[in-house]
């Protein structure tokens, strides 16, 4: 199938078709997380995301070389030049290493995705690993002419750079905007202008992670990594570059105006931004105290939850809602999303034991044609949820003997059915840990009352208990250590 993709680039503010710059390659950088906290909701969108952008786009054919980063050192408070290194300051906080943080939250970022059925990336470089990449791309920047230093630190000069190329491509501002915008911050006048960003910074004393370069021992800016390890893996022009829309500005403007000041290209041909998530209406944020773990709501704990939430209700919520629109996370919702997932997997049950005769009174090729067209259509995701929930429809009324379905249309519907709800919208059935440990503890009472039995020499008892259980494919064998089960 020829791949009739179209994707909304916020480059180009509309949709275009997808034609990757030497197919079937396609290189794809998604900005991943700065490891210094609790993996939280804000984490999970853009990885889920990204995650079937990317399963789809292996579904089409494409070979993808997919990196997501780990923000590992200068990631500042502030997100601009100002305040500690995030890192640094919970190192100081725990009294451990930066990087026994970086480990211990990237381990845990790990888990929650996995969690969440997230595939890993095909690279995950950290920033911390790139510092002499990071130092060469300065040099470049500075010989071009669109970088100065002062006191050891080096910044982006985007007056400079806006005199030859344009600044605010991606985000649309404009900077006399910038000039209006930017605030006085206290000890930065070692910039020619405010919104000048850094790109190397010379550590005070107290600052942790710090590394040698021609200008001082010191750190890069947070903007400069996605450059440096985006151009490293995937080349100087590839083709999908994804985040938050949070992220657009400043940035991936910035990744932009440093590209193009060190290798004289636009970096990115499509760039993605998922938009934001807020909870019960409100902005998330640690400020505002309803920024809850993803373990919170895998287990349920947190004053907000009314119950714990599968990772793929979870999931599931997400795709049900465009990447590109705002989402709502409330308990209501999120029930709701844990009632429709039950209802399609009943349904995808159902559907292996359906029988074919010979009509079919559903249009199933057409309803896979709607599927693509969906997913073509930038990924809609929701609408795919809609076509699918088509798909439960008629297998139910099939099932109820009110439709009947051929042998080529039911392969056809089992074929569409295991492609988007498994492998593109990365969907799973989920074995409940609460329902193991219920059954462990049954067999552990059976088991007990039928060596009571034994003792006694009830056999009636004991062989009731075996045979009973052989019939739901329970074996039970007497060891010298006692019984054991198996299911069969
Ligand atoms: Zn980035």
């Amino acid at each position: 199938m020829e791949p009739n993709l179209f994707i909304y680039n916020t480059l180009n503010r509309r949709k275009e078709k997808f034609e990757p710059i030497s197919p079937p390659f396609v290189g794809m950088y998604v900005c991943g997380p700065t490891v210094y906290g609790d993996a939280h909701l804000g984490h999970a969108r853009p990885a889920i995301v990204f995650d079937m952008v990317y399963r789809y786009l292996l579904h089409l054919g494409y070979k993808v070389r997919y990196v997501r980063n780990i923000t590992d050192v200068g990631h500042l408070e502030g997100d601009a030049d100002e305040g500690e290194d995030k890192i640094g300051k919970k190192a100081k906080l725990d009294n451990i290493e930066p990087m026994e943080v970086v480990q211990f939250y990237t381990n845990q970022y790990h888990a929650a995705m996995d969690k969440l059925n997230v595939l890993r990336p095909s690279i995950e470089p950290h920033a911390s690993g790139h510092i002499i990449e990071q130092i060469e791309m300065i040099r470049k920047i500075l010989d071009a002419g669109f970088a100065y230093e002062k006191n050891g630190s080096v910044y982006f000069d985007i007056e400079k750079y806006n005199s030859q190329h344009k600044y605010g491509v991606l985000s649309g501002r404009n900077i006399d905007e910038l000039l209006a915008y930017t605030r006085e911050l206290e000890g930065q006048e070692e910039k020619k202008n405010n919104f000048d960003f850094s790109l190397w910074k010379k550590a005070d004393p107290e600052h942790l992670m710090h590394w040698p370069s021609p200008w001082s021992e010191g750190y890069p800016g947070w903007h400069l990594e996605c450059s440096t390890m985006g151009t490293k893996y995937l080349g100087d022009q590839f083709d999908i570059h994804g985040g938050g829309l949070d992220l657009q500005f400043p940035h991936h403007e910035c990744e932009i105006a440093q590209s193009v000041a060190a290798n004289k290209k636009m970096p990115v041909k499509y760039w993605l931004h998922n938009n934001m998530i807020t909870l019960n209406g409100q902005k998330m944020g640690k400020s505002l105290g309803n920024a809850i773990s993803l373990d919170d709501f895998f287990k349920g704990n947190h004053k907000l939850l009314e119950q714990a939430y599968s990772p793929i209700a979870i999931r599931f919520f997400m795709l049900q809602a465009h990447y590109r629109s705002p989402l709502d996370f409330s308990n209501e919702a999120l029930q709701a999303a844990e009632k429709g997932l039950e209802k399609l997997f009943t349904s995808l049950n159902t559907l292996n034991k359906l029988t074919a005769s010979n009509k079919s009174t559903s249009d199933i090729p057409g309803l896979r044609d709607k599927c693509y067209e969906a997913m073509n259509d930038d990924f809609n995701s929701p609408i795919l949820i809609a076509h699918l929930f088509e798909g439960v429809r008629i297998i139910n009324s099939i099932n109820d003997i009110k439709e009947t379905i051929t042998a080529a249309d039911l392969s056809l519907l089992k074929q569409l059915m295991q492609e988007f709800v498994f492998d593109i919208l990365g969907l799973k059935e989920e074995e409940s840990e609460s329902s193991n440990e219920l059954v462990d503890a049954l067999m552990e009472t059976i088991i007990n009352i039928r060596q009571k039995a034994r003792e006694n020499k009830d056999w009636d008892t004991s062989d009731l208990i075996r045979d009973n259980l052989s019939k739901i494919d329970i074996k039970i064998r007497d060891t010298k250590d006692g019984a054991v089960w198996d299911i069969e």
